[in-house]
């Protein structure tokens, strides 16, 4: 009662200000159902994690434009003091900043000055490290009435106080005796907060979940895959899922499904979107022997946000056996598509192929491939499924596939221009070679992936691991331009109504371009590699473009880079980071034959590509000391570079002193072609 009165008498005392001072600035309109649904509206803020429920990440704020970027200079940036991936997208929700870092630590940060307002720790035991696939990363909160909604990596919900920073309830949502995971944001839909998690290359059964906003009680939970077949399914979409599965064990293995990344409310339609990964285990024939669909991996599903009932579904990879995941950012758009307005959904899974969808009834409308595709052919507009290339199943034998895990399009959040009309789409050129195990056996808390290890001996590790900014035309269903990348694993992209798109790239370098033709702008060097997608905002007439930097991820995880938060705007004057030169080299004399080379190129592309990369910020092999190639047995076998944070190999198949010698090989030919291009 007492704390009310003083409330009222502050309430009053502002009134009065108010009255007096028309200089002062208007009360915060709270972020509630009414101002999620209209979040365009509020031009300067990012309220939620795709910005507006259709989560083009497209903000209409112009005062950074095409005729200006180049006078883009650093406003300020801050420090995470991490040292560990860092994929969130921040929210900025009248002046203060809300964004998550490594091991799903909260910053609230004045967004005008870079200054810290509070940081919440859920102080998540480090256990977690070994139990999250793909380091221990969060991607972003979310914002509704006052409170922050953080999904921790343990699997914790919890709701914090917006001005506080103070825990205002958590309930865990997982069974945290088996290797579950949350990285994903959670996303607000009428007053429930929901939120999925990770775990399937452990063995986990995927589920979404909703929760109460304001007292943390459960709503509903989808389970996406069935459970135990000789005991009722939780809905009778797992009733109708069950003969999709063969076999007796694949519950055992948990199944997968999970539910790691996207998920997206349309108001208008009632339905939230789910996107759901890949199988537990990876290879079907283990999974599921005798084939089967698998319902619902690797799927986009219409749920009934009210009640969690499947109201669609649309499976894009039917039986996955690669782990193909369609848990990739959707998003939600109006388009002129044969000449009648179409509500859609677009995505990018994992699998290669770009889906436009109606979004009402789940209607294919188009799929195309984005990069090299060689598990299908295309995906047959009759039936609505991919047809896959004979032999692609690798059932009786191996076979090396595009796109690998890795994906064409991973989390790396894509945006959508309405002015131009296209998707910017951050997306990779991969592949993987699967062949089936001669024996399996689960081990829990362990990756079960049902499938053998990459040999020495596996065929074609030649695919060059590159990344690409595709604008994506999905109404003509072909790329407008592009821009390649000498590196990979790139960051999300941002467009804006500035005729700009902003995307940061795993060498530090962050970028503006033309969002028409995609014509360079500007860049910035940061230092240190870029996976987040950048948000833009405006306070007191100045607008911003921040981005979280920091690499790791699951192509990198544990690459112990340094994170931090970088804030640009017109006219900034804090210095950049100074870019180093590269080293010069000279040659150092090798007798390897050429057979040795190839060899170890495969090694290489195989093994190091993913941290050591080309063109990414962590060390060149080509500019090491002569001491490195010397002790390269140590460092690969014995692991004598561990604590720095460089993995041992003497675990993998077949990586023997042979092996070390033709890596040696291949890097000192690298080195050569180096020193004779400077
Ligand atoms: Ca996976």
């Amino acid at each position: 009662m007492f704390r009310m009165r003083i409330g009222g008498i502050a309430a009053l005392a502002v009134g009065f200000v108010a009255l007096v001072s028309a200089q002062q600035p208007p009360a915060p309109v709270p972020v509630d159902d009414g101002a999620l649904v209209g979040a365009d509206s509020r031009r300067g803020d990012w309220l939620s994690y795709g910005r507006t429920y259709y989560e083009q990440r497209f903000s209409p704020l112009d005062q950074i434009s095409d005729a200006n970027a180049a006078k883009l200079g650093l406003a300020w940036s801050f420090e995470t003091a991490t040292d560990r991936g860092l994929e969130a997208t921040p929210l900025v929700i009248d002046g203060v900043m809300y964004t998550t870092g490594s091991w799903s630590v909260v910053y609230a940060i004045d967004a005008r000055t870079g200054k810290e307002l509070w940081k919440f720790d859920p102080e998540v035991h480090r256990k977690y490290d070994a139990l999250a696939c793909c380091d221990v990363v969060n991607r972003g909160a979310a914002f509704y009435k006052g409170r922050v909604y953080l999904g921790a990596l343990d699997g914790r919900l919890i709701a914090i106080d917006a001005k506080t920073g103070k825990s205002a309830w958590q309930t865990t949502t997982v069974d945290q005796t088996q290797a579950y995971t949350i990285t994903g944001a959670p996303r607000i839909a009428k007053g429930k907060v929901i939120i999925g998690n990770g775990g399937a290359e452990y063995g986990v059964r995927g589920y979404v979940s909703a929760y109460d906003a304001e007292t943390g009680k459960l709503a509903w939970r989808f389970y996406t895959v069935p459970g135990d077949p000789s005991k009722p399914q939780e809905s009778q979409a797992l009733e109708a899922a069950l003969p999709t599965w063969k076999g007796n064990d694949w519950w055992k293995y948990g199944g997968g499904g999970t539910v790691w990344d996207s998920i997206v409310y349309d108001p208008e339609i009632n339905l939230l979107y789910v996107g759901t990964g890949n199988g537990s285990v990876w290879s079907r024939q283990v999974r599921s022997p005798g084939g089967g669909d698998n319902l619902y991996l690797a799927s986009i599903l219409a749920i009934n946000p009210d009640n969690g009932e499947l109201k669609w579904h649309y499976q894009t990879t039917p039986g996955d056996t690669w782990d193909y995941t369609a848990v990739q950012p959707m998003m939600l758009a109006d388009l002129a598509i044969g000449g009648r307005m179409r509500k859609v959904i677009m995505q990018a899974p994992k699998n290669g192929f770009f889906y436009v969808l109606d979004r009402a009834t789940g209607e294919l409308i188009s799929a195309d491939p984005y990069v090299t595709v060689t598990w299908a052919s295309h995906v047959d507009m009759k039936t609505g499924r991919p047809v896959e290339i004979p032999g692609s199943d690798f059932l009786t034998k191996g076979a090396y596939i595009r796109p690998g895990p890795l994906g064409g399009h991973n989390w790396q959040a894509m945006s959508f221009s309405p002015r131009t009309g296209l998707v910017y789409l951050p997306a990779q050129d991969n592949g993987r070679y699967f062949e089936q195990p001669t024996n399996f056996q689960m081990k829990p808390l362990e990756w079960n992936l049902g499938i053998a290890p990459i040999g020495r001996n596996s065929e074609q590790y030649d695919v060059p691991y590159k990344g690409r900014l595709i604008a994506w035309d999905p109404i003509a269903r072909k790329p407008r331009w592009t821009v390649e990348y000498g590196g990979y694993w790139n960051g999300g992209t941002l467009a804006t109504a500035g005729n700009l798109v902003f995307q940061g790239t795993a060498a530090g370098d962050f970028f503006a371009y033309r969002a028409s033709d995609g014509q360079k702008l500007w860049s910035a060097w940061v230092g240190t590699g870029i996976m987040a997608p950048p948000i833009t905002y405006e306070i007191a007439g100045k607008q911003y473009v921040s981005v979280m930097a920091g690499w790791g991820g699951a192509f990198a995880r544990k690459t112990r880079t340094f994170g931090r938060l970088m804030t640009f705007a017109l006219g900034g004057t804090t210095a950049l980071p100074t870019k180093p030169r590269p080293r010069r080299v000279t040659a150092i004399a090798s007798s390897a034959r050429p057979e040795e080379i190839a060899a170890g190129a495969k090694l290489y592309a195989t093994y190091c590509v993913r941290c050591h990369g080309s063109n990414t910020i962590l060390p060149d092999l080509r500019t090491s000391t002569a001491g490195v190639y010397a002790n390269l047995e140590k460092i690969l076998l014995d692991g004598v570079l561990v604590e720095r944070g460089m993995p041992r190999f003497d675990v993998a198949e077949n990586f023997d002193k042979q092996a070390v010698a033709a890596l040696r090989a291949y890097l000192l030919d690298e080195r050569r072609k180096l020193a004779q291009g400077q």
